[in-house]
C-alpha cells in the first residue's frame, strides 16, 4: 500500500478542503506515518476520516480531529507542550515536529509502552512519556505554552490551568460523556476565556481533577 499517496489525499480531502491551511501543519500530517501507531489489523484504515479502536476500549481521534486541535494551538516551534492522554502516540507526534519541546502523560499503562516505543521507533528526541493521572498535570516541567487534552472532562482541571503560562492556550473537549464542545481556553492576567469550536466526542477523562467538583 503506498501510504504516502494516502497521506496526501488525507491531507487535501480531510484536511484542507475543511479549512486548515497552516502549511507547518499540513507538513506534519503529510509526515508523520499514521500506520505505524494503530494496531496492524487495522493498518488499512490508517488513514480514513473516522477514529479507529487502539486496544484498553480507547480510541485514536480521526485525523481532521488532530489537525483542528492542534492548528488551534497555534504552535511556532519554540513551545513547550503538555498533552494529556497519550493513548496511540500520535498527536503526540505531531505536536513533535511543531513544537520545541512535547511532555505527554497517559493512565493506562499498557498504551503509554506501546506510544513510547512507537515514538521512538520514529526517531523523536524532544518527547518526554510517562503514565500517570494527567489531570494533576507534570508540575516537574510546568509551565507549559500550550496544554492539550485529548480525552473529555465535564469541567476543565485546576492543576492544568495553574499549569499554563501566562498568555498560554489549553485545548479540551469539555462536556458530559454522550457529547462535548472542543473548548479553547486562554489564560490573560491570571484570568482565564474560554471560546467554543465545534462538537466533538471523546472517550472520557478519568482522574482526581476531571470531576464537577473541581
Ligand atoms: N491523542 C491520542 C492519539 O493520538 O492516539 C488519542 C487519545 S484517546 C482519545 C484518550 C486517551 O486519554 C486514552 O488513551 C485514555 O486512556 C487517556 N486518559 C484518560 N484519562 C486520563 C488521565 N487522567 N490521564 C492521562 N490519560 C488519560
Amino acid at each position: 500500500m503506498d501510504y504516502a499517496q494516502l497521506r496526501k489525499i488525507m491531507v487535501e480531502e480531510q484536511i484542507a478542503a475543511r479549512g486548515i491551511n497552516n502549511q507547518r501543519v499540513l507538513d506534519a500530517f503529510l509526515k508523520v506515518e499514521r500506520h505505524k501507531f494503530i494496531p496492524k489489523e487495522l493498518e488499512v484504515n490508517a488513514y480514513a476520516d473516522f477514529p479507529l479502536p487502539i486496544g484498553e476500549g480507547q480510541t485514536i481521534s480521526q485525523p481532521y480531529i488532530v489537525a483542528l486541535m492542534t492548528d488551534t494551538l497555534g504552535l511556532t516551534g519554540e513551545e513547550r507542550v503538555l498533552e494529556i492522554g497519550t493513548g496511540s502516540g500520535y498527536q503526540t507526534a505531531i505536536l513533535a515536529e511543531l513544537a520545541k519541546e512535547v511532555y505527554t502523560v497517559e493512565r493506562l499503562i499498557d498504551l503509554s509502552e506501546r506510544a513510547e516505543n512507537a515514538l521512538k521507533e520514529a526517531g523523536y528526541t524532544n518527547i518526554r512519556i510517562k503514565s500517570g493521572d494527567g489531570t494533576q498535570g507534570w508540575p516537574e516541567f510546568a509551565p507549559f505554552d500550550r496544554i492539550i487534552v485529548t480525552a473529555a472532562s465535564p469541567n476543565i482541571p485546576k492543576p492544568l490551568v495553574a499549569q499554563l503560562k501566562e498568555n498560554g492556550r489549553l485545548i479540551l473537549p469539555l462536556g458530559e460523556s454522550i457529547s462535548q464542545i472542543l473548548t479553547l481556553v486562554e489564560k490573560h492576567n491570571a484570568k482565564i476565556n474560554t471560546k467554543q469550536i465545534c462538537g466533538c466526542v471523546f472517550v472520557p477523562l478519568i482522574g482526581k481533577y476531571s470531576t464537577e467538583a473541581n
